[in-house]
């Protein structure tokens, strides 16, 4: 995203130079879906596909401007409340409620242009992209010198309790705390991660089945209670608290689908733990069949896959060059992450995508990521 041309629409707009440019990034989820509702384990990592904010402070109310969705409800940060919009400025609006909240004093309010290159509802996660943007550039114009674990957990109580997705953290520190080159394992309870750095022989390809995603969040509500049950009938307090010996004691008490709900999220768990070691030893054969567990596991016990996505995955794991592919996101469409044997990733893209389209008769998408560092001032 060339940040000049940012500039150029700010301009355009506001007739004057922004103060701040930010911007952070989205992410791919390698494994670990599903889990972080539940306390347990995380493997994200922040890709080169970003989402930069323009801004400057602003005698009136704040304006947002985007160059992918337009205009979106001005509002005064002082007085914003959660359910005051429906348009995509409940993100910044939101940001700056949890900020203000946290910091006890009023913000100002800025004019804004949001430009990105994050797929929307694919599966990378635009939306903690946009929070981690407008935190910076808010902590920038107010020196308040929050770091950026700080932003993740605000990002989380915007999505919350703003904007009213019940979503776990995974998404805000990824976007915040990613590290070029790096992948990172992350226990979404204590929030302490570890990096580990992904073999420079491979990449890591976003492979996108073009289906909107459908029935989010009805879908992903009722499997949280479900987890929820699960948890209870267990006596944890989380399903990270469970294992499977302890679930299939407890099993002829459990309704059948809490009982493979349950099961996904423990069995999830372990692979991430088992991934974090097979990433570190460069143990291919292991990577692929996690991520395959993961995605069989996603399909069959958690039901969040659909035809589209078990197509990609498929196709994905028949191409030449893939060591491992899975769906990654929410499920109910978007797309999922492969890794691939570097020297044969244009081969591995044509034969994925071309298999896909035969089976469901849509043209896919797939796009190589790099690894990159989290949410940054890009230039004051
Ligand atoms: P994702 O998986 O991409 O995070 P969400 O539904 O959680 O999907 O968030 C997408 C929403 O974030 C969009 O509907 C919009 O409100 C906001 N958003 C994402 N990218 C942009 C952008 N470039 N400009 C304005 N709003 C955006
Ligand atoms: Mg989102």
């Amino acid at each position: 995203m060339p940040v000049g041309e940012i500039r150029d629409v700010f301009r355009e707009i506001y007739g004057r130079d922004p103060e701040v440019v930010g911007i952070a990034p989205g992410r791919i989820n390698l494994i670990g879906e599903h889990t972080d509702y539940n306390d347990g384990f995380v493997f994200p990592a922040a890709i080169d596909r970003g989402l930069a904010i323009a801004a400057c402070v602003s005698d009136g109310p704040s304006k947002t401007y985007s160059v992918q969705l337009g205009n979106a409800e001005e509002f005064d940060v002082a007085d914003v409340k959660p359910g005051f919009t429906e348009t995509w400025s409940k993100y910044g609006a939101g940001m700056g409620w949890a900020i203000s909240d946290l910091i006890e004093s009023k913000l100002p309010n800025l004019n804004v242009v949001v430009d990105s290159e994050i797929p929307i509802g694919s599966g990378v996660s635009s939306s903690a992209a946009l929070e981690l943007a407008f935190g910076v550039v808010w902590n920038y114009v107010e020196k308040l010198t929050l770091d950026n674990r700080e932003l993740a957990r605000l990002g989380q109580i915007c999505e919350n309790r703003f904007v009213g997705v019940n979503s776990g953290i995974m998404d805000q520190m990824a976007s915040a705390m990613g590290r070029n080159g790096h992948a990172m394992f992350l226990d979404t309870r204590t929030l302490q991660m570890e990096y580990v750095k992904v073999p420079s022989d491979l990449a890591v390809v976003l492979c996108d089945t073009k289906k909107e995603r459908a029935l989010t969040t009805s879908a992903y509500n009722e499997r949280r209670t479900q987890c929820e049950t699960a948890a209870q009938y267990l006596g944890v307090r989380k399903l990270r608290d469970a294992d499977m010996k302890l679930l299939d004691s407890t099993k002829r008490h459990l309704p059948e689908v809490v009982y493979r709900r349950a099961k996904h999220v423990i069995t999830e768990n372990q692979r991430c733990v088992d991934f974090k070691e097979a990433l570190r030893g460069r143990d291919y054969e292991a990577i692929g069949r996690l991520m395959k567990e993961s995605h069989v596991s996603l399909r069959d016990d958690y039901e969040v896959s659909c035809a589209e996505l078990d197509a990609m995955a498929e196709s994905a794991w028949a191409a030449p060059g893939c060591v491992g592919a899975r769906m990654t996101g929410a499920g109910f469409g978007g797309a999922c992450v492969a890794l691939v044997q570097k020297d044969l990733l244009n081969p591995f893209i044509t034969a994925t995508l071309s298999v896909y389209e035969l089976a469901t008769g849509r043209e896919g998408d797939a796009m190589s990521c790099i690894i990159v560092d989290g949410a940054r001032l890009l230039e004051a």
